[in-house]
């Protein structure tokens, strides 16, 4: 019977069946495994990875060869020598760390009275040999630097963020519609600021020449320009409430979503992974395929894009829509008693209205 079953089993590739099934099962279930290393994990605020030695701005040293650092290590991992220099102050002449024997336990961070010594966030520093994880001073520092600006670009990331959000309130919320576009233009610069933190310069680029250079300077001068009754505009709020309340409703909604899968430096990560080509900022990777591979389809694009302009200047050339056509014959050969009319008013009895004159272009 078992061997029946066995033949059974194997004449109708049951296993094989049974291993597909499976794989369908998890193919629609959430992935439990990330696409290292274009994802990664978030980190906590408090992990210690690779260590680093700070500077001030000014870029001196901020250790002061105190040795409290080598005298906490249970590890024995940091090795100091120190002297005096000219200016009497007193300088490391070396600062070793082996990697080999760091059990990644803080102190040395938490002893040092400078903040010169930290742990900072990479783990990603693994090397082929037990040499180069012998780190030297020159190193520490050079993560040091490193890693400041990472920080840097941190801060800069919420400061961007929160212009950008105040900006785009103040869009909707201004009663005047000049400052609303002013804000709008606020809002795009930001989120350029904001793309170029991520590494995405040329999206940024996109963003100020097309949005703010274009579309957001068009409409204001279109605002400014053109003599808008807002307050007839507005007389109709009252109708479209319910309809805006929705499509707020709906907006906020995404927003909440959005921000319930936010992390700030997750994401900064992989926009910042995502997008790199070795060697090639995002603008020349991204010419590199549009005159190369993407050549035709760019060319056929720019010639709808000419096809489509004089497509516009052509439709609006039409006869009888044109009220005033230059003709230059009739312009120079007009006479001055043709366009003007001389008269001399009597005191207090004003001008009476003149048959109007030939309008020559
Ligand atoms: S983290 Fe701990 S073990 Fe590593 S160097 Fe600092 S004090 Fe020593
Ligand atoms: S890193 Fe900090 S604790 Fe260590 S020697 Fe320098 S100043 Fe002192």
């Amino acid at each position: 019977m078992a061997r029946l079953d066995r033949f059974a089993r194997q004449a109708l590739l049951a296993e094989i069946g049974a291993g597909l099934w499976l794989t369908l099962r998890y193919f629609f279930k959430p992935k439990a495994t990330l696409n290292y290393p274009y994802e990664k994990n978030p980190i906590s605020t408090r992990f210690k990875g690779e260590h680093a030695l700070r500077r001030y701005p000014n870029g001196e040293e901020r250790c002061i060869a105190c040795k409290l650092c080598e005298a906490v290590c249970p590890a024995q991992a940091i090795t100091i020598e120190a002297e005096p220099r000219a200016d009497g102050s007193r300088r490391t002449t070396r600062y070793d760390i082996d990697m080999t024997k760091c059990i990644y336990c803080g102190l040395c961070e938490e002893a040092c009275p400078v903040d010169a010594i930290v742990e900072g966030p990479n783990f990603e520093f693994a090397t082929e040999t037990r040499e180069e994880l012998m780190y030297d001073k020159q190193k520490l520092l050079a993560n040091g630097d490193r890693w400041e600006s990472e920080l840097a670009k941190q801060i800069f990331f919420y400061m961007f963020a929160a212009v950008l959000l105040v900006s785009a309130c103040m869009v909707i919320t201004a009663r005047n519609p000049v400052h609303s576009v002013l804000f709008l233009i606020l809002a795009f610069l930001n989120a350029a600021a904001l793309f170029v933190l991520a590494g995405a310069a040329f999206l940024a680029m996109v963003l100020v020449i097309v949005y703010v250079g274009a579309v957001a300077v068009l409409f204001l001068f279109v605002v400014m320009m053109l003599d808008v009754d807002f307050i007839a505009l507005r007389e109709g709020f009252q109708n479209f409430l319910p309809l805006g309340l929705t499509v707020g409703f709906i907006l906020m909604a995404e927003i909440g979503l959005s921000l319930a899968g936010f992390e700030a430096s997750g994401t900064m990560r992989l926009a910042a992974a995502t997008h790199r080509v070795a060697g090639m900022s995002d603008a020349a990777a991204i010419g590199n395929l549009l005159y190369t591979r993407y050549l035709y389809v760019f060319e056929l694009a720019g010639l709808l894009l000419v096809i489509a302009m004089i497509g516009a200047i052509v439709l609006t050339l039409t006869e009888g829509v044109q009220p005033r056509r230059q003709d230059l014959a009739r312009q120079h050969n007009r006479a001055i008693a043709d366009t003007l009319t001389l008269v001399k008013p009597a005191i207090g009895a004003g001008i009476a209205p003149l048959p109007a004159k030939e309008d020559v272009p």
